[in-house]
């Protein structure tokens, strides 16, 4: 009988902390800017340029740590890791390395498992410490390669987990989760087209049922949540193909070519650089106090998951309209203002998942919503008050779109508002029942579903107008139905 094999999977993200300047020195982060432009003697690495620690970095950072349920150490360390490549002026990255600011943190994912149930998972965050990022070299720009700066000392945090993911759908579910966290708590914009947010993945695969961890391979950069999924599922399927043809794997780094649908080697082990740590001499340990960490607890914002059962307890939604509210903050906001303003989150929610959010557009921690919460609060009291139909809400939230004009003045400039004057709706119903006698009959007799027939009529000739519900008594009364 041939081996059953599990897959052990470990994450290492690497997430661009949002503050204004760099994490040594105070040049800009801005994205985008011309080459070699945010650039300074520290951020250079030109001798005898001194790094100054970002105190909002380290805030960000522990805000990171904290919501991950991490312990933070009162003293912490940073390191030189050495290395030389173009894009590290220094030739060393100032990282952390024994004695991290935080460990021990659990991320809790939701799957769906083979027999479709939702299952809740616990995976491990072994450590969460702060570096710098490095710059960026281009090898598109004709005969030479070019290296920009700009990025060499932007804030990053790097979170590593322990190897307690089974499958590329629970790494792709970590990596999801984790990204939301980050933006709700405002650390990180989750792009990871742009790499403001990476992932590196360590996978390896061991027999059912065994303990010890098998030979790792390490996956680099794969910079979507599909290609996450894809290089995995790949990556286990070749793991076992060599040992079940008698062969042994390698501890190597990988890449994954998403054209090709395969991963490819880029070094192995004996390849591997020694690093060299050893605690950076110009910086001074990171210490933490207990104060401080309890102000920056005190200060966390409420995360995905606390919003989510907040909203359904709150506001009755059901757990899926939550989920779909909370997919970004300023959606979240959107929704609370509307609701705040309206005073039915029922309806607000409805309306907000079925017309607004088709229409909006976010990126990074903005979002861009072609309404106001008080245009939406505002139509949403129309229909209440009967003065449009939920129908005309809709054509009518379609004029508003990109304007900013009130759903009222909109309204009587477009001659939606419904007759409401019974006198009016009765006058069209006296025609309709004349002009059609058989009908009527019928519906005297009790053939219910002619009623539709009528409703229709009197919405064609008012044009949709009528309210609905008042041509509907009105026929009941003149045909005198029950
Ligand atoms: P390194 O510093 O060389 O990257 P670490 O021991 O810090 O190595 O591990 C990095 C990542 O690799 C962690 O996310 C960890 O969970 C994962 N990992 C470690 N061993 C294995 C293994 N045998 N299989 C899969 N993942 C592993
Ligand atoms: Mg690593
Ligand atoms: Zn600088």
């Amino acid at each position: 009988m041939s081996v059953q094999y599990e897959a052990v999977i470990g994450l290492e993200v690497h997430a661009q902390l949002l503050t204004h300047t760099k994490i040594f020195c105070g040049c800009s982060t801005a994205f985008g800017a011309s080459p070699n432009t945010n650039v300074c003697p520290t951020c250079l690495g030109l001798p005898g340029a001194l790094p100054v620690l970002n105190a909002k970095a380290v805030e960000y950072a522990v805000r990171t740590a904290l919501s991950l349920g991490c312990r933070i150490r009162e003293h912490s360390v940073f390191a030189r890791k050495n290395y030389f490549y173009p894009d590290l002026p220094k030739g060393y990255q100032i990282s952390q390395y024994d004695e991290p600011f935080s460990e021990a943190g659990v991320l809790e994912i939701t799957t769906t498992n083979r027999a479709g149930e939702v299952v809740t998972k616990r995976a491990g965050i072994t450590r969460v410490h702060m570096e710098e990022d490095a710059g960026k070299n281009m090898h598109d720009k004709g005969d030479f390669s070019v290296v920009d700066l700009n990025r060499a000392g932007t804030p990053l945090v790097e979170i590593v987990g322990d190897p307690d993911l089974r499958s590329g759908e629970e790494a792709a579910e970590y990596l999801k989760t984790l990204r939301e966290i980050l933006v709700f708590l405002g650390v990180n914009d989750g792009n990871l087209e742009e790499g403001s947010f990476r992932c590196d993945a360590n996978v390896s695969i061991r027999p059912v049922g065994t303990t010890k961890f098998g030979t790792r391979v390490e996956l680099k950069n794969i910079n979507s949540f599909k290609f996450v999924k894809d290089a995995l599922a790949y990556e286990i399927r070749r793991q076992e193909s060599v040992l079940e043809s008698g062969g042994s794997l390698v501890q190597e780094t990988r890449g994954w070519d998403d054209k090709a649908g395969k991963t490819f080697s880029l070094r192995s082990k004996e390849e591997a650089h020694d690093y060299r740590y050893f605690p950076d001499p110009d910086l001074p340990p990171l210490v933490l106090s207990a104060e401080y960490v309890a102000r920056v607890r005190n200060d966390l914002p409420e995360l995905p998951s606390e919003k989510r059962a907040r909203f359904v307890e709150k506001y009755k939604l059901t757990p899926y309209a939550s989920n779909v509210l909370t997919q970004h903050p300023k959606v979240a906001v959107f929704f609370e203002e509307t609701g705040k303003a309206h005073g039915d989150y029922t309806k607000v929610a409805n309306f907000v998942q079925s017309e607004v959010l088709r229409d909006v557009t976010t990126r990074g921690l903005e979002a861009s919503f072609p309404v106001t919460p008080t245009q939406v609060a505002d139509l949403l009291t129309l229909v209440d008050k009967g003065d449009i139909s939920g129908k005309q809400a809709k054509e009518l939230y379609a004029k508003m779109v990109g304007t900013e004009r009130s759903p009222s003045d909109l309204m009587l400039e477009l001659g939606m508002q419904q007759v409401t004057d019974v006198g009016a709706i009765e006058a069209v119903c006296v025609r309709l029942i004349e002009a059609n006698p058989k009908q009527a009959e019928q519906l005297r007799q009790g053939k219910a579903n002619i009623m539709g027939f009528f409703v229709g009529q009197v919405m064609k000739e008012t044009k949709g107008s009528a309210n609905p519900q008042i041509v509907n008594d009105c026929i009941k009364r003149l045909l005198k139905l029950g």
